[in-house]
């Protein structure tokens, strides 16, 4: 070992800049995220709990998904691939309605792909946006089961004794809409792929396909009246506070790089690389440049945020470099 070590000092081999960090340095999820985490049983798979009444939450402790018991059935607001298979085993736990509805809140296959468990159930109504329908249809994907009611904009869906409403605002994730989803009368939200409670957002900005709207849907979560939030992934129930912190870290990340990126001089770093490689590799030469917007950048919002939420070491390089994107070509 010794001997190879020396050896890749003398021919002078450095380690390349894009290598992954080693998987000790990582910081541990902050203790004030674990403490309000759901705890789900290995052996079982998930867990549902009660946030409002007669509203759970199922989850594996990655995904969620959500059931709203009317007293004209069960209304399912989305169908993880991952526990899909315990959708309904979890449900008769709470209830002996049976599931009529199943709302998607987008396309996605994670989210949606589990509804292949559910093609059993007669008369099993599936809602969605129509664009959503028409890819899902284009699609054909066996996972995911076509919807049979489609429509654009905003629908109330009066079930039982429950109103819950689901609107598309805008489409801040997914190419095909993103719905909203609310029940006034219980102050209860959900917003899937925008935020996870007592985490920075997953990787990219959470998939974002559209960091405009990205940067919006905030205050559009934050004019509804709620007090229960649903994310859509991990283990936490967030509230209003949730989603007011992730809004100052997406606003700190844009400013920040906003900042940083007006302020690097790219002439300068593009042609000291070149002393070095010479002026014909031009993706590498200009890739220097965003590697230092985005690493400068980086060293702020790590100090800033490393205390308030979990998993910055691991996905803000990846928050950075999608807002730089955005930032210099974009905004
Ligand atoms: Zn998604």
């Amino acid at each position: 070992m010794k001997k190879i070590i020396i050896l890749i000092v003398l021919i002078g081999i450095s380690v390349p800049a894009f290598a992954q960090k080693s998987l000790d340095s990582y910081h541990s999820v902050l203790q004030s995220t674990l403490d309000r985490s759901i705890k789900v049983s290995h052996e079982k798979g998930y867990t549902i709990k009660e946030v409002k009444p007669n509203i759970y939450v199922l989850t594996d402790g990655i995904w969620q998904s959500a059931a709203i018991v009317t007293l004209d059935g069960v209304v399912l607001i989305d169908a993880p691939e991952s526990f899909g298979q315990n959708i309904e085993k979890a449900i008769a736990e709470v209830t002996d309605k049976r599931i009529t509805t199943l709302v998607y809140t987008h396309g996605h296959s994670d989210h949606i792909g589990g509804s292949k468990y559910l093609a059993n159930i007669e008369n099993l109504e599936i809602i969605s946006l129509t664009k959503v329908a028409d890819f899902l249809r284009e699609q054909n994907d066996p996972r995911r089961l076509i919807p049979n009611r489609s429509f654009e904009g905003a629908l109330v869906l009066k079930k039982g004794n429950k109103q819950i409403y689901l609107s598309n605002h805008m489409n801040y994730h997914s190419n095909e809409g993103d719905l909203f989803v609310s029940v006034p009368e219980d102050k209860f939200l959900m917003v899937i792929d925008v935020l996870a409670p007592g985490y920075v957002p997953f990787k990219n900005l959470d998939l974002s396909n559209n960091v405009h709207n990205y940067l919006k849907v905030f205050d559009q979560i934050l004019a509804y009246d709620f007090d229960v939030f649903i994310g859509g992934h991990l283990t936490a129930i967030g509230d209003k506070e949730d989603v007011l912190q992730t809004k100052a870290y997406v606003e700190d990340l844009y400013k920040t790089v906003k900042r940083i990126h007006n302020s690097t001089n790219m002439i300068e770093i593009m042609g000291a690389t070149a002393q070095k490689i010479g002026w014909d590799n031009k993706y590498l030469l200009f890739d220097a440049f965003l590697n230092k917007v985005i690493e400068d950048s980086y060293k702020e919002i790590e100090s800033r945020w490393i205390d308030k939420l979990a998993g910055v070491d691991v996905f803000s390089k990846s928050h950075i470099s999608t807002m730089l994107n955005y930032v210099r070509w974009d905004d």
